[in-house]
């Protein structure tokens, strides 16, 4: 592979798994990964179960730290910088470092987008005002769900949206020994799944006592 400046937007599952792919292509080229967020490279698959706690320990998150990453694979890791806008004929973009506020531009000869998604919230009067509800996508809002569950030991919760982060959170919610009721839209549990095996998961739901309310 040419020697190429390739510049990375996100840096969690997609982004940093690509750099060091990359990395791993070519010795020569200049790898720029842009996070946002503080973290880089987290175990998203591991949020419930560290707030539920069968994992224990908050580091056990962090699969990767920017200066661990950045010396084994020889990346230029900005961590905190947001990418504001990309210019494609000019082939830069423009990025804020938000420690500071300043805004810089960076060129590149390939640009990589991985910037994930965000959690859908319904259009609900008083969603945002409340002071007792969370969604799930990164370590911030572990940290909130979990100093919540932590500090005020919540007795019941309702979980909206029945696919994979919705169960795994009844199940952890439900160790921790909060009385759960999970809301799903669909017909169904797990949409992907066929109703022959949504309904196994279904029945588990039922005799754990947290019954499914669906459609
Ligand atoms: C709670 C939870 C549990 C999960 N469990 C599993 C599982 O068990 N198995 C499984 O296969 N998958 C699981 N997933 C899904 C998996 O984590 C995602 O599919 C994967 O993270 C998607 O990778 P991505 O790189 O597209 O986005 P992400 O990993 O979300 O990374 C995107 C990053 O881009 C950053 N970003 C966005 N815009 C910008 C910008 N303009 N400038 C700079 N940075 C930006 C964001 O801050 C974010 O950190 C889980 C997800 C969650 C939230």
């Amino acid at each position: 592979m040419e020697k190429q400046k390739i510049v990375i937007v996100g840096g969690v599952a997609g982004g940093a798994t690509a750099a060091a792919r990359l990395r791993r292509l070519s010795e020569n080229s200049h790898i720029v990964l842009l996070e946002r967020g503080e973290h880089i490279s987290f175990a998203n698959c591991g949020l419930p179960y560290y707030i539920g706690g069968s994992i224990e320990k908050r580091e056990k998150l962090l699969v990767q730290t920017v200066e661990g990453m950045s010396r084994r694979f020889r990346l230029d890791i900005r961590n905190l910088n947001e990418v504001l806008s990309i210019d494609r004929l000019a082939k830069t973009v423009r990025i804020m470092d938000l420690r500071t506020g300043k805004e810089y531009e960076e060129s590149y000869d390939v640009l990589l987008l991985s910037p994930g998604a965000k959690p859908f919230l319904p259009p609900i009067k008083g969603i945002a005002e409340a002071k007792n509800l969370f969604s799930l996508r990164n370590i911030p809002d572990t940290d909130k769900l979990k100093t919540y569950v932590d500090d005020f030991e919540p007795k019941s919760a309702v979980i909206v949206g029945g696919g994979f982060i919705g169960l795994e959170m009844a199940e952890n919610l439900h160790d921790l020994g909060i009385s759960v009721r999970l809301v799903e839209v669909s017909e169904q549990v797990m949409e992907a799944l066929d109703f022959e095996m949504a309904s196994i998961l279904q029945d588990h739901l039922r005799k754990k006592n947290m019954v499914p309310v669906v459609y």
